[in-house]
């Protein structure tokens, strides 16, 4: 069986994790501080605070910029539960927008769905593909929409527009217009989950890169007491000489990320570039220059002239299928020994959203881009010899059911 998503392993993590565990500090500490610094480094945004999981990122950001109750957050269809349920739980309303043709959060739906409730948007960079974040930036800052934001919290009077709340759980690497993700809006979350593609078995980073009058520095310091209880100061500096003494000035989250996880985070990242990034873009090419052969098949878009994937999951669409057709392709796919997979089942499809009251014929586009997709594998130990078996797989699963 080729699998779908086993993590890259290897003696230098096993090492790196061994030398943090005998460190005498396995907590958040000197790695994390280390790691942090090394992803903004990466990414080229203001400040980095590594946290829990993506999703922690997410919601520490939407509870800073004070979404509560009565707020509107813009949120894909198509993306994880992950981007939506940190609405939820922070009391808002979920409002959720059709993709376009490039999975990415329609621009257009974007537009229609602002009110003057809105207070955040969370486009999803869908497999890795950067979201045209020129567009979305400009829409919160036209002079109409600047106009109608109703700031309730200090942080909405100072940014005075929505936020934009980058959800880059797939993106890190990936690029728009010459810069990283982490860069491109005011603020980006990655998540290091075990199947994405920089992982430290559970974790994230939030990425700062807030516009004046914000200083990134300070908001980051007020991000690390909420990510740890409100806790003034962290286990670490509490062991320095007479430094017992600490307060709570919130009652914050428990979201910090352990010394094990950036070990593993920093070997990771600091050969991201060389080696990881390079394999995962020839699987790519490998799948798109084989399976454009076949009529059939409709390739994502991973590469144009301002945008490069940072190639997480291969979305491969079938023209002209039903939803049970592309099931039974998977079935087939799964008796070849390939593990495929869906990215997404759109929200509205989850008995969670469906019983909350949103229609899945809302989202044309979402379901029309679900209803025809197969996800194939991409990780560093996908030989060539492997993606060919892959393809063969899907080649005769889908002349099996499409003729
Ligand atoms: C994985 C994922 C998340 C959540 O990340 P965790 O680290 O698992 O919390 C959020 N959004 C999307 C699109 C994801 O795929």
């Amino acid at each position: 069986m080729i699998p779908f998503s086993p993590p890259r392993m290897d003696k230098k993590i096993a090492d790196a994790v061994v030398e943090a565990l005998y460190s005498g500090w396995i907590t958040t500490g000197p790695r994390t501080k280390q790691f942090e610094k090394m992803l903004t480094e990466y990414g080229g945004h203001a400040a980095t605070l590594c946290v829990s999981s993506g999703s922690a990122g997410l919601e520490l950001m939407l509870r800073w910029f004070g979404i509560q109750e009565g707020d509107e957050v813009i949120v894909p269809a198509y993306t994880y539960c992950a981007t939506a349920n940190v609405v939820v739980h922070c009391g808002a309303k979920v409002v959720f927008v059709d993709a376009g043709e490039d999975f990415n959060v329609s621009l257009k739906a974007i537009e229609k769905a602002i009110t003057l409730r809105t207070k955040a948007i969370i486009p999803v960079d869908v497999a890795g593909f950067p979201c045209d974040y020129d567009t979305i930036n400009a829409l919160v800052k036209r002079s109409d929409m600047l106009k109608q934001f109703r700031p309730a919290t200090r942080e909405q009077e100072l940014l005075g527009r929505i936020l934009v709340l980058s959800d880059a759980a797939h993106s890190i690497g990936g690029q728009y217009k010459g810069k990283r993700t982490g860069n491109l809006t005011d603020v980006t979350v990655y998540s290091f989950h075990a199947v994405k593609n920089l992982t430290t078995a559970e974790g994230g980073a939030v990425c700062l890169n807030l516009p004046p009058p914000f200083d990134n520095e300070a908001v980051y310091g007020k991000l690390n007491i909420a990510s740890l209880h409100g806790q003034t100061k962290d286990a670490l500096a509490k062991t320095q000489i007479g430094s017992w003494r600490y307060d709570i000035v919130e009652a914050g989250y428990k979201y910090n990320m352990t010394d094990l996880q950036a070990a593993m985070g920093m070997v990771e990242l600091g050969r991201y570039d060389a080696d990881m990034l390079p394999r995962r873009k020839a699987i790519f090419h490998r799948y798109a220059d084989t399976i454009s052969n076949y009529p059939w098949a409709q390739l994502p878009t991973f590469e144009t002239p301002e945008k490069t994937s940072s190639y997480h999951v291969f979305l491969l669409r079938i023209r002209g299928i039903t939803k049970e057709q592309r099931d039974r392709i998977i079935a087939g796919i799964f008796r070849r020994e390939v593990a495929v997979n869906v990215h997404f089942v759109p929200l509205p499809l989850m008995s969670y959203y469906k019983d909350a009251g949103y229609r899945m014929p809302d989202y044309p586009v979402s379901f029309d881009n679900f209803s025809r997709e197969i996800t194939l594998p991409v990780y560093y130990d996908l030989t060539d010899e492997m993606v060919d078996t892959v393809v063969r797989a899907v080649v005769e699963a889908v002349e099996e059911v499409v003729r």
